[in-house]
């Protein structure tokens, strides 16, 4: 991809038209806190919204509202399951971290956070040409205006949550005698796989767990991501250490695999870096 990295003292037509455009025909994942404040917001549970407006395992927003109106005909798309036509989005107070990024993009290179526009040009130019009409901004104004904070805090715990699965795998592996080369193997062939797949070889419990934890959506995000992370360490001891025989070790390591992956695609953990981890410690 073409990433154009971005300083904060970046300025752009960051104002946005309120048009809507860019909630049609996107894929938006979001984490398990971002659900809660979601179902907050809509005054129901993490479950119902989970099992209505999310696919991929329960992983992405379902985009099969009524088709866009405004931008070029190619990104006449069908709209976000939360977006309405009359009052655009119905959780906007809670939008996921994505949302308020967008037209940004935030990534994370050896540990060092970044925010990029994934073309040459900023995407609302063609989406909403009309954007060039309104105030430009920094974009570290435009960061602080739509209160990423918290969500990015959400963010980077449940990454490093996911690194940390990862290396648990590892050692895991190492502790039962078992094969860091077949472990290699079995994450190559778990990267590849969708929500929906990941899910299936989890169960439905799991997914659960990873998706729907009983916690308080009001928790501030390092609260909500530390005790999130600490009921699935208190779960997995529960189901497999355990038992100390080498075939359930394994079957342990290759579930924290599928956890991480599960969790990765949300919060910008990158898979890549997983597959070095592992590999590291091969040779
Ligand atoms: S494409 Fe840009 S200007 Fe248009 S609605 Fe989205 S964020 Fe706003
Ligand atoms: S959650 Fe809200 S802001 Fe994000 S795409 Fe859906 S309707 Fe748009």
């Amino acid at each position: 991809m073409d990433l154009t990295t971005l300083k904060t003292s970046d300025t752009f037509p960051l104002t946005c038209t309120r048009l809507g455009t860019c909630c049609h025909g996107h894929r938006i994942y979001i984490s398990a806190f971002e659900l809660a404040r979601i179902a907050m917001a809509m005054g129901t549970t993490p479950r119902l919204v989970r099992d209505s407006h999310l696919e991929d395992g329960g992983r992405r927003i379902r985009f099969e509202g009524p088709i866009g109106q405004h931008g070029p005909p190619a990104h006449r798309k069908p709209a976000c399951t939360f977006y309405s036509s009359v009052n655009g989005c119905r959780v906007h107070e809670h939008r996921p971290l994505a949302c308020r990024l967008y037209p940004l993009g935030r990534h994370r290179v050896e540990g060092v956070i970044g925010y990029y526009h994934p073309t040459k040009a900023l995407p609302c130019l063609s989406l909403c040409p009309d954007v060039t009409t309104l105030p430009n901004k920094t974009v570290g104004e435009y960061l602080q205006e739509q209160h990423v904070t918290e969500h990015e805090i959400a963010h980077d715990g449940y990454a490093a949550l996911a690194y940390g699965m990862i290396n648990a795998a590892v050692v895991i592996t190492k502790h039962s005698g078992g094969s860091l080369a077949n472990l290699a193997t079995s994450f190559a062939e778990l990267r590849i796989l969708d929500g929906a797949a990941l899910a299936q070889h989890l169960t439905p419990t799991w997914v659960d767990a990873l998706t729907i934890p009983e916690l308080n959506a009001g928790l501030p995000a390092a609260d909500f991501v530390a005790q999130h992370g600490q009921a699935l360490a208190t779960r997995f001891q529960a189901v497999f250490l355990t038992d100390p025989a080498a075939d359930a070790l394994q079957r342990a390591a290759k579930t924290y695999l599928l956890l991480a992956l599960y969790l990765s695609v949300a919060v910008g953990a990158d898979p890549d870096v997983m597959a070095i981890i592992i590999n590291q410690t091969t040779t």
